[in-house]
């Protein structure tokens, strides 16, 4: 849709050359930005020319620049030791995307999304990720994903500041997964989905919850749980009003669906 309250479009080849203002928003893939009206919003600053590597292997783990486009976490193919990566594709696939999104939405603006049904948010979320945030002024900070969404369209992020980068680490990665997702509708957004992470030797065991939530939840544990440890410990963490409802599942049947799948995950792991 064409932006009729955007009067400038800034296209700065580094962060220190933004003068930022209020107004002013990130852009990125534009997929949302400009999916909807944004009445309190007068200039864009592009983020394409700041030219950050989308995706960089090191010994630590994977560092995903923000501006990663979906595509390219997709194509991407990492060691044979990080098992986890499947999960990638499994995680993109459960993104409600047209062929325009597939190719120009990113990993950073689905995470700023902060919408339950983030596919982005999910798998980081799972994978341990933890977010390099660039404040206007002060030193980088960062935040694990799971902290920095505090629910529905919601997350810790200050005016002006930019998501620079996602960090996967290599002992995340390396680890076996199950996932389940579910839609009430055939190509729907996702009502639940859930992922379950272990070391060898059955290890740290880690229960990520999201969609169902209006923020992911992790649960841990030092060995895989029973199926009843692994029940008791959901009820115990997420009373009856911790769930997300909306027009994609009413509370009651995510909180089923997410004991029926965190089972699901559960039992392949085990
Ligand atoms: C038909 C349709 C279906 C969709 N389905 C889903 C879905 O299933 N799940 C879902 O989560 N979303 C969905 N979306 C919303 C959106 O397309 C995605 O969340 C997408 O990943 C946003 O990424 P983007 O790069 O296009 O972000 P943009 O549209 O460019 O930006 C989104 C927001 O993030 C801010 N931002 C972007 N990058 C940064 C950064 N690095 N630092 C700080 N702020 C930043 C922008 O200022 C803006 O506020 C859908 C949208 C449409 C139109």
């Amino acid at each position: 849709m064409n932006l009729n309250t955007i009067v400038d479009v800034k296209r700065p080849e580094s962060f220190d050359k933004v003068e930022w203002g209020e107004g002013h928003a990130w852009l990125a893939g534009g997929t949302w930005l400009f999916s909807e009206p944004q009445v309190d919003t007068h200039t864009l600053v592009d983020l394409e020319r700041f030219g950050w590597p989308a995706l960089t292997v090191t010994e630590q783990g994977l560092d995903i620049a923000a501006t990663c486009k979906i595509v390219e976490l997709h194509d991407f193919k990492g060691p044979p030791e990080w098992r986890a990566v499947p999960l990638f594709d499994k995680c993109i696939d459960a993104f409600l995307m047209s062929f325009k999104i597939w190719n120009a939405a990113t990993v950073g603006g689905n995470i700023i999304m902060s919408l339950p049904a983030g596919a982005m948010v999910s798998l980081t979320a799972a994978l341990e990720g933890v977010l390099t945030l660039w404040p206007r002024k002060g030193e980088p900070r960062q935040i694990p994903v799971v902290d920095f969404v505090t629910g529905n369209h919601q997350n810790v992020l200050q005016p002006g500041e930019l998501l620079r980068s996602i960090h996967l680490p290599a002992s995340a990665l390396r680890k076996r997964f199950a996932m389940r997702q579910v839609s009430l509708t055939h190509l729907g957004r996702s009502a639940a989905l859930i992922v379950a992470t272990v070391d060898d030797n059955d290890d740290n065991f880690l229960l990520t919850i999201s969609a169902a939530t209006p923020r992911p939840v992790h649960l841990r544990f030092d060995k895989t749980p029973s199926a009843a440890e692994l029940r008791g410990a959901i009820d115990e963490r997420l009373p009856a009003d911790a769930w997300f409802q909306d027009v994609h599942g009413s509370a009651p049947y995510k909180r089923h669906v997410t004991h029926y799948l965190a089972e699901q995950v559960r039992a392949e792991l085990a």
